[in-house]
């Protein structure tokens, strides 16, 4: 297992210390607000290297006042899912991309390389300690979030010379709290998410905490998600924490299934990458990754040729799309619900291959 060449921690390394007061499971699947008994730390220092990987009790970190990652948003996060499927056995959903994508987000944050397999590993054996926080339920998984944070104790903009790797995992039930309602999306070019050459296609914290205002100002005009635009032409880039697919009829009179494409504002979904390359192999319509406009959009839908348009995400896997507002208007999309055609065929066939009920290569079993 792993590669040699990149100094890392090892799975093999691994000390477990288990707790001796297990809390009571609480039927609470509000997201992020339950978590398990048990976490993965592996501390990291310039002059040390990586520590052995530790699983333990879960408890509060101690960090210096002065930490780097409190003061300059020097961190990144993951998220992935565990699901228990009908035979009772707990799978991952492509785990590696998500390993493949800290990885390169730890590149962009200045923060120590580590081996992929070697984190995989260490992380299936948390979730298989805590795997009795997870229900069988189509409705309900365990929400894992890796998280990688410099723990230098000086003010200096710097590169870390210590840092901390954890994982802590909860019981995730829906993102969204009417889980079969369409969403609605606030467009307002004023704000933006991401931009060339930033970190928007990176999972660090900034890029959320940025986000608030103008996810308040959504809420206030009464949507529940932020539509991102960027630029002169309000090019559509994410739905929220989602990416965004539009299934239309295009400006060449053909039927297209098209997301933005990634030119570094949008961050790889690893939900994206699963629906292009289900939808490819269905070959049943184009398609594509392309830029895409506000303009295209309101085109499409007054020439009666956009037809569903949905967002996709680990937290919330398929979610379909009703109504944006933009610019004074309430655009509707035609098709909003989760039964429509190919949002709920592509929602279906994703949680079966999820859940087990398709065998696939894009799960490991815990
Ligand atoms: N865009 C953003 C900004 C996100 O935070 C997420 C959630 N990770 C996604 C898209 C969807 O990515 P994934 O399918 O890997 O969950």
């Amino acid at each position: 297992m792993g590669d040699a060449s990149i100094p890392s921690f090892k799975a093999a390394d691994l000390v477990i210390q288990l707790s001796s007061a297990p809390k009571t499971k609480l039927d609470v699947f509000a997201f992020g607000t339950v978590f398990t008994d048990h976490m993965l730390i592996i501390e990291w220092s310039f002059s040390g290297g990586w520590e052995p990987p530790l699983i333990k009790p879960l408890e509060n970190l101690s960090l210096h006042p002065a930490c780097s990652a409190l003061h300059y948003g020097i961190q990144l996060f993951e998220g992935l899912k565990a699901y228990r499927g009908d035979d009772n056995r707990l799978r991952l959903f492509r785990p590696m991309l998500n390993m493949n994508r800290m990885a390169k987000s730890a590149r962009r944050a200045c923060l120590p390389a580590f081996d992929q397999s070697e984190l995989l590993e260490c992380i299936r054996q948390l979730v298989e300690i805590d795997q009795d926080w997870v229900p069988h339920s189509d409705s309900v998984s365990l929400y894992i979030r890796p998280t990688f944070i410099s723990a230098e104790s000086s003010l200096g903009v710097k590169k870390p010379t210590r840092a901390l790797l954890y994982v802590i995992l909860c019981q995730a039930g829906s993102y969204f709290n009417n889980e079969t309602q369409a969403v609605s999306l606030w467009a307002n070019p004023k704000y933006t998410r991401a931009w060339k050459g930033g970190t928007g296609d990176c999972k660090m914290g900034g890029n959320y905490g940025g986000t608030l205002f103008a996810q308040h100002e959504a809420v206030e005009y009464g949507c529940q998600q932020v539509l991102w635009l960027h630029g002169e032409d309000h090019q559509i880039t994410e739905a929220g924490t989602m990416n965004i697919f539009l299934h239309w009829i295009n400006e060449d009179g053909e039927e297209e299934l098209a997301t933005p494409l990634l030119d570094g504002m949008v961050l790889p979904g690893v939900t994206r990458q699963s629906v292009l390359e289900l939808t490819r192999k269905w070959a049943e319509f184009k398609v594509a990754e392309r830029y895409l406009t506000m303009g295209q959009l309101c085109s499409a839908l007054k020439q009666q040729r956009l037809k569903e348009v949905f967002g996709s995400g680990t937290a919330c896997m398929i979610c379909p799309i009703g109504q944006i507002v933009y610019q004074g208007e309430n655009l509707h999309i035609p098709s909003q619900d989760k039964n429509s055609r190919l949002t709920s065929r592509i929602a279906q066939e994703l949680t079966d291959i999820q859940y087990g009920r398709t065998p696939s290569d894009w799960t490991i079993l815990v």
